[in-house]
Formats: C-alpha cells, sequence, structure tokens
C-alpha cells in the first residue's frame, strides 16, 4: 500500500508541470522526500511563487517559470529528465465555459507540447492529469473507464482531448503515457480562495473566519473525494507501470462516495462552530453524482490507496487550521 517502497533508480530526474500549485507541489514534495531529483516548469498563472519558494534550498529541486504554450519552453524543460508529470492545466468547469479559446489553447495545446518534447527527449514515461470531468453526462455509477458520456464543459473536453492525443502519441510515436482521471482531489495546499476554489478548502476557510459557505444546489450531490497522498501513489507506480498500461487512462480516487451536507456537517463539527449554509443555485456543467471504479487502476498500476476519506480529511483540517 502506499508509495514509501516506490523505487527508481539513484539519480532519477522527475519534471512536474503545473508545479506551483496544488497537486504538482505535493508532487515535488513527496519525490524530493524519496530523494530523487525533480524541476517544475510552471507560469505562475495559477500556481504560487511560495510553493516554490519552500523546496528552494533543496538541491535536487529546480524551477523553470514558464509556459506549456511554449513549445521551446517544453522542450528545454525535458532535457535529461526520466519521468514527466504534467499536471499543467487550468481547471474549474465555469470558468471553462467562460473562456473556451484559452482552455483549448492552455490545456489542450500546452499538453500536447509537453507530449512532443517529452517524446523527442526519450522521456519513459509521460503521465498526465485528466479527470472525471471526461465521464459527462453518464448516469452509471461507479464510473467505469470505456462508460463515457456527453461532455458537459469545454474544461471536460480539453481533458477527453489529452487523453485521444496521448492514445496517439503512444501509439504513433512511441510517447508511453499514461492517463490519470483524478476524482475531486484534496489535501494540504489546495488553494482556498476565489471564486472557482475548491468545495473543502472553500468551506474550511470561510468556517474558520465565522462565516457562511454557499453550497451549489441542495447539497445531495455526492461525489468521490480524493485524498493528495493517493493521487501521489497513482503518479509514481504510473511511472513504473508495465507497458501494456500504456495509452490508457485510469480513474484514480479512493473508490468511495461522500454527500456534500454530510461533509459540511462533519467539517463544523470538527471545527465545532455552528453554521448554518447558504443554498444557492446549481451550477451549470455540474453532475449530481460521481464515484470511481478503480479496479483497473489497482490491477494495471499496482495502486492500493491508503487514505479514505475520513482519515485524508482529517489530516486536511489540521493543515488548514495550522496555515490558514
Ligand atoms: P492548480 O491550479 O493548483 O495547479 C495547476 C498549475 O498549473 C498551477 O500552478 C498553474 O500556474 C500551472 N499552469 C497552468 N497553465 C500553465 C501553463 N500554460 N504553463 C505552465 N504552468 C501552467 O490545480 P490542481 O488542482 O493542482 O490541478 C492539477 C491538474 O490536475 C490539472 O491538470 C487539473 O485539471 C487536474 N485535476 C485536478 C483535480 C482536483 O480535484 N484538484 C481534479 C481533476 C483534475
Amino acid at each position: 500500500m502506499g508509495y514509501q517502497n516506490v523505487k527508481f533508480p539513484e539519480n532519477t530526474k522527475f519534471l512536474v508541470t503545473g508545479g506551483a500549485g496544488f497537486i504538482g507541489s505535493n508532487l515535488c514534495e513527496a519525490i524530493l522526500r524519496l530523494g530523487y531529483k525533480v524541476r517544475c516548469l510552471d507560469d505562475l498563472s495559477t500556481g504560487k511563487q511560495e510553493n516554490v519558494d519552500m523546496f528552494l534550498d533543496n538541491p535536487n529541486y529546480e524551477f523553470i517559470k514558464g509556459d506549456i504554450k511554449d513549445l521551446d519552453t517544453c522542450m528545454k524543460a525535458c532535457e535529461g529528465v526520466d519521468y514527466v508529470l504534467n499536471q499543467a492545466a487550468w481547471g474549474s468547469v465555469p470558468r471553462s465555459i467562460e473562456m473556451p479559446l484559452f482552455y483549448c489553447a492552455n490545456n489542450i495545446m500546452g499538453t500536447l507540447n509537453m507530449m512532443e518534447a517529452a517524446r523527442q527527449n526519450g522521456v519513459k514515461k509521460f503521465v498526465y492529469a485528466s479527470s472525471s470531468s471526461v465521464y459527462g453526462d453518464e448516469p452509471k455509477l461507479p464510473k467505469k473507464e470505456g462508460v463515457e458520456g456527453n461532455l458537459l464543459s469545454p474544461y471536460a473536453l480539453t481533458k477527453r482531448c489529452d487523453e485521444e492525443w496521448a492514445k496517439q502519441y503512444t501509439m504513433h510515436y512511441g510517447l508511453p503515457t499514461i492517463g490519470m482521471r483524478y476524482f475531486n482531489v484534496f489535501g494540504r495546499r489546495q488553494d482556498p480562495n476565489g471564486a472557482y476554489a475548491a468545495v473543502i478548502p472553500k468551506f474550511l476557510k470561510l468556517l474558520l473566519a465565522g462565516e457562511r459557505p454557499t453550497i451549489n444546489g441542495d447539497g445531495q450531490q455526492s461525489r468521490d473525494f480524493t485524498y493528495i497522498e493517493n493521487v501521489i501513489e497513482a503518479n509514481l507506480k504510473a511511472c513504473l507501470a508495465p507497458k501494456e498500461a500504456d495509452g490508457q487512462a485510469y480513474n484514480i480516487a479512493f473508490g468511495g462516495r461522500e454527500y456534500l451536507n454530510d461533509i459540511y456537517m462533519g467539517l463544523t463539527s470538527a471545527l465545532n462552530v455552528d453554521i448554518e449554509p447558504i443554498y444557492g443555485p446549481d451550477r451549470a456543467g455540474d453532475i449530481k453524482h460521481s464515484n470511481a471504479d478503480i479496479s483497473k487502476a489497482r490491477e494495471l498500476l499496482g495502486y492500493d490507496p491508503e487514505w479514505s476519506f475520513q482519515r485524508g480529511i482529517e489530516a486536511a483540517i489540521e493543515w488548514y487550521k495550522e496555515n490558514l
């Protein structure tokens, strides 16, 4: 279980794009903790300088401020790299509906540039962030790879395109690719600020400040909230996955199902506050329920998540209490 026993040769070098963001900075931290080298490429568009500064005194860490929309930057970033963990993208379903052209350029062309640069530099595995949003309006639960519905947002479309391009890069250009369909990741350093923040850090921040959070819809929606440590495990194991796993995408979740109202109540009780939420309208592009069948990742990647929602949320609450 977990990733503590995942071993790479000494001096293995990773490139984490989007390494100044939530998931990327946690990947950088884990790689450094395991004793390997990591280069972070980030344009700091939604990421934070502080997520870079915290590693700068480690000789195994290197930062390039740059944009994956620029192929030359991607080429330089891939020099001497064994594995790429491509996280750079803009998230948020509602923002993607407002900015379709930017999402196409950033999330599709950016990732395509990274695949091309990885291929030309002989990278051993190109592991990239996809999303559970590729399931679109498919109602069948749990979500299973191969049973996808109609896409509900430009964001979901960008991730579906990345998956299709990755298949092509494995099929025609010999680049081993593995897609990570993340399901609602949460944990330390997830940004609680702004209109597009994810629910858990947003609720925690407001509740800790004594303010009333807004729940979009009736709060009866459910999600497979996935603690960051499970995502780190999936990425590292994907790097070492056998050839038959290449050219495919995998559900990366815990395999549980949490209702928003229950999470809200759990947070208020853990923080010992008595604050009623405000119920707002449903958000465009959102689905009611989402939880994952993770058997494919278990089988082909050896993914065996050890952080349940409960264990993860307790760790996250502690972190936000100390760091907000
Ligand atoms: P984040 O916004 O915290 O991190 C993304 C990082 O990418 C930021 O640091 C940003 O500055 C950087 N970036 C964006 N565009 C870039 C560009 N053109 N060039 C260089 N850097 C760029 O988001 P996150 O939650 O850490 O998400 C990481 C990845 O996982 C994204 O691809 C996202 O779509 C995907 N994902 C996340 C979740 C989740 O629950 N957090 C769920 C599904 C998929």
